[in-house]
């Protein structure tokens, strides 16, 4: 470990401390998903709020909500002048299941092989406690930490976030902050350090088309009425062109371009389509036409429909034509599109298709706006030198294609959004056996400790 690191020495010599640590705060099944784990996941958010006050936070408390309580604490004494950080993490964990999968169980942790395996070892305690561990060993280290820092660790992140804008909300003055530190994510490789730059939006429909009030005899009136589920194979087949461009009107306008640094960046990353196929468990890849799967997966955005139904789907035949059929659609989107904008050209699209006489129903089913830090934003640069610092090498950029509460705490908070994620692809989120290297671990603490360094002495 190089010497110049501000939290080497405080590593080498409370390794064995913090590693109980995570022992124990991973021994508390707080799976958000479970009503009867509830009294589990408020024991996370006291054991959370423990954790804050023994590292030398203050106003520690558990902020209510109509779920899973989150934790809040700060420490605010760099100065007026100092910039102010709020970072971000989650305690609750996804369910364990399936069981029998599990090589020791998921909340018995154990280190082997220099990886410690249990549920919510990456995703995400493991990733807020050496947040927690390297304010910690500054406050020992300097009595004082170089930034104002404040914490917010979510209890309700594995089942959707349902009330972390309504608490945001309430909560704006308190979180007050010049910038967000996300630590729930992943980089690339533990050789290829890499800083996400953000995450796709979403825009959900449900739709219904109807053409009569009940199934029709097939012989009897076949051929003489409309068939719902012809109507909407038609529409979903008209969703995307040939070059697999998705066809509603105006749908690309607002598409932000890539920067330079992040198109090279693209490039950089060693990217292999058969690894990205044996993952998906597919034995090909497609998308829009001339565009890599690395930009199609995060910087583009994408339309799928998630289900149809129609008519009878049960043993043999039956000789109907169908009174109505359903589908359900989502688009991902990117940086500058607006979910409500891209929603009502769908629905515009969408009606103009139908013929007069069959009736449509569109329900929407929620919208996330897509997320993107600026890559030019002083603190980016911050956050760069700190990994490169720990790493050994400058970090490249991703994004992610998925959408969580970034995008609310980036727009609620007016700041921006910086990942410091140390979690690998490979370290089963989500699924049995998850882990966190430790390796990485360690390193995270580091770079957090350069991280607050870096940003203090910015002026934001
Ligand atoms: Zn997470």
């Amino acid at each position: 470990m190089a010497p110049d690191l501000a939290l080497a020495d405080y590593v080498a010599a409370e390794r064995e401390r913090i590693l109980a640590t995570l022992f124990e705060w991973l021994r508390i099944p707080s799976i958000s998903a479970h009503p009867d784990r509830a009294g589990d996941v408020r024991r996370s958010a006291e054991f959370t709020a423990d954790l804050l006050r023994e590292a030398g936070f203050e106003h520690v408390e558990l902020l209510e909500t109509e779920g899973a309580p989150s934790v809040y604490g700060d420490w605010l004494h760099a100065g007026p002048d100092s910039p102010t950080v709020v970072v971000y993490g989650h305690h609750d964990v996804q369910p364990a299941d399936p069981l029998d999968q599990w090589r020791s169980p998921p909340f018995e942790p154990v280190v082997v092989d220099g990886e410690c395996q249990a549920r919510g070892a990456v995703d995400d305690k493991g990733q807020v406690l050496y947040e927690i561990e390297a304010a910690r060993g500054l406050l020992r280290r300097d009595g004082r930490l170089p930034v104002n820092l404040k914490f917010l660790v979510e209890g309700e992140e594995e089942v959707g976030s349902p009330h972390f804008e309504a608490l945001l909300h309430a909560e704006r003055d308190r979180l007050r902050c010049d910038a967000v530190v996300v630590s729930d994510t992943t980089m690339w490789a533990p050789d290829v350090p890499s800083v996400c730059m953000g995450m796709r939006g979403l825009v959900a429909f449900d739709v219904t088309v109807r053409t009569g009030s009940i199934d029709l005899h097939s012989g009897v009136f076949g051929g003489s009425v409309p068939n719902p589920a012809h109507l909407i194979a038609r529409l979903v087949a008209a969703l995307h062109d040939d070059a697999g461009r998705v066809t509603v009107p105006g749908f690309y306008d607002e598409v932000r371009p890539l920067t330079e640094a992040e198109q090279s960046s693209l490039c950089l990353l060693p990217f292999s389509a058969d690894d990205w196929k044996a993952k998906a468990g597919v034995r090909r890849l497609e998308g829009e036409e001339g565009r890599s799967t690395l930009e199609r997966t995060w910087t583009r955005p994408t339309c799928d429909v998630v289900g149809i139904t129609a008519g009878y789907g049960g043993a043999g035949i039956k000789t109907i034509v169908p009174a109505s059929g359903n589908f359900k659609v989502t688009f991902r989107l990117v940086a500058d599109q607006d979910p409500a904008g891209v929603g009502a050209a769908f629905t515009g699209w969408l009606r103009a298709q139908v013929p007069e006489g069959v009736d449509i129903e569109i329900v929407p089913e929620g919208a996330v706006a897509p997320a993107l830090t600026p890559v030019d934003h002083p603190a980016v640069g911050a956050l760069c030198r700190a990994v490169e610092r720990v790493w050994g090498t400058a970090p490249l950029f991703t994004r992610e294609g998925g959408s969580g509460p970034e995008e609310a705490l980036g727009r609620v908070l007016a700041a921006p959004v910086l990942y410091l994620g140390i979690g690998l692809p490979d370290d089963r989120f989500h699924a049995p056996n998850e882990r966190m290297v430790m390796d990485q671990f360690w390193k995270g603490l580091l770079a957090a400790g350069e991280l607050w360094h870096e940003i203090g002495a910015l002026t934001l």
